[in-house]
């Protein structure tokens, strides 16, 4: 029986748009991109959650990197950095004031007491996933621990904003208002991103309030990286020699959180939390050491 009203009643099939549609120059993706990009997701979140397991002192950045690749590839992704722009490698790995963008290096080891920021890329089946985590070396100081709580407590401040309706000045507000009051500032020289099809789409997703850029209103199927960069010092930022790495300029502590962010027809879902099927135990990892 068909009445006036079913076609109202009645699912109206995916609610999300069809592949290839855009909200000001934003690409909204299809529930079938959707399901790639929770797979791509879930690769680079997995990867990221053994990565901190082997971030132990001793280890060195080239080792973690190297570590990373394989397992982006046994897990059937490729690494969505390397050769991104020239960058050599599949992790970027900044440590202390180093604030983003650093280059794995075979020599350099971790020390107990660095604050790792790990990011890295996972591009599967045409799309990438992207996120980022901070990891405490062996023992930090309870200065770089407050510091790091508050870099991921202000990326989920910023997610709580993300549904259909905001927009992306309210990500950037509640970021922005978490953040100040506790003393440190938010780097405005990075953003995040729209992330998709490309490593990074439009729109910028900045994280403190500001004119200069579009403040685009969220629509389900937006897929948005979320990436906010939080100082202990100054806001801040120059670029080594090595053209690369970024560190802050008073030489202050940096720590960073991203996750990859689709917005739903009510709220979101987080695409980069690593996947428990394919996880691997603390126990293998240690097992396993730094092969694959
Ligand atoms: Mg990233
Ligand atoms: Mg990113």
């Amino acid at each position: 029986m068909k009445n006036i009203f079913s076609d109202l009643l009645a699912p109206q099939g995916s609610a999300y748009p069809r592949q290839g549609k855009k909200h000001r120059g934003v690409a909204l993706k299809s529930e079938p991109e959707i399901a790639i990009m929770r797979q791509a997701g879930a690769i680079a979140g997995t990867v990221l959650a053994e990565v901190r397991e082997l971030a132990q002192p001793g280890v060195t950045t080239g080792e973690l990197d190297r570590y990373a690749e394989a397992r982006i590839r046994e897990l059937g992704a490729v690494p969505s950095f390397k050769g991104y722009r020239g960058f050599p490698a599949s992790l970027c790995v900044s440590i202390n004031a180093e604030a983003v963008h650093g280059v794995p290096n075979r020599r350099r080891q971790l020390r107990s007491g660095d604050l790792l920021k790990v990011d890295t890329g996972a591009y599967f089946q045409g799309y990438h996933g992207d996120s980022c985590i901070t990891i405490a070396v062996g023992q930090i100081s309870a200065k770089a621990k407050r510091l790091m709580e508050a870099a991921e407590a202000a990326l989920y401040r910023g997610i709580e904003q993300v549904k259909p309706g905001n927009r992306l000045m309210d990500i950037a507000g509640a970021i922005e208002d978490y953040v100040k009051p506790l003393g440190y500032s938010i780097v405005q020289d990075f953003t995040g991103h729209g992330v998709g099809r490309d490593l990074h789409e439009d729109p910028h997703v900045f994280n403190v309030r500001t004119r200069d850029l579009p403040n685009v209103q969220l629509k389900a199927g937006m897929t948005l990286a979320i990436e906010p960069i939080v100082n202990a010092g100054s806001r801040f930022t120059r670029t080594l020699k090595d053209r690369w790495t970024v560190v802050t300029l008073d030489n202050a502590l940096s720590a960073q959180f991203e996750h990859t962010v689709l917005v739903t027809p009510t709220g979101y879902d987080i695409l980069t939390y690593p996947d428990p099927a394919r996880l691997r135990t603390p126990e293998k990892i240690k097992r396993l050491g730094l092969k694959t």
